[in-house]
């Protein structure tokens, strides 16, 4: 699907800077810092820049991979509807090279624990990427 198609379908308008955040998280399953997105999207003001991104997170469009020392994650949902997020997988850190990546997981995660109700669960692991080992 295409930018363009992926946006109506959340029901956002296409805009350009709507367009750009999707072009700049690309097609892969690796996910990008804020201050990284900040830099390929310099054109555009850091307020709208930063407004958008959570309206894409509002939407189910792209979601936060990881928060770490201040520095935000972004990466591009799946299967997330403007309803809400499904994430089946896990985020995955590697120590050496620093990339973040939504990696699938073979099984949905399931856990239960008396009188408790659980929506979603989030699984961080860290390590060496293929990469990097
Ligand atoms: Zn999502
Ligand atoms: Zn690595
Ligand atoms: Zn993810």
């Amino acid at each position: 699907m295409d930018a363009a198609t992926t946006l109506k379908k959340h029901d956002l308008k296409v805009t350009k800077i709507r367009l750009a955040i999707l072009d700049a998280l690309g097609k892969t399953e690796l996910a990008k810092p804020y201050a990284e997105l900040q830099a390929m999207l310099a054109e555009f003001d850091r307020t709208t820049l930063y407004r958008t991104l959570l309206a894409l997170m509002e939407k189910g469009v792209i979601h936060k991979a990881l928060e770490e020392n201040g520095e935000s994650y972004y990466a591009l949902c799946s299967d997330c509807s403007i309803e809400t997020h499904v994430h089946d997988h896990m985020h995955f850190k590697c120590t050496t090279c620093g990339v973040v990546q939504c990696l699938d997981l073979p099984k949905r995660l399931k856990f239960s624990a008396p009188g408790i109700h659980i929506d979603s669960i989030e699984v961080f692991a860290k390590g060496q990427c293929s990469n990097c080992n």
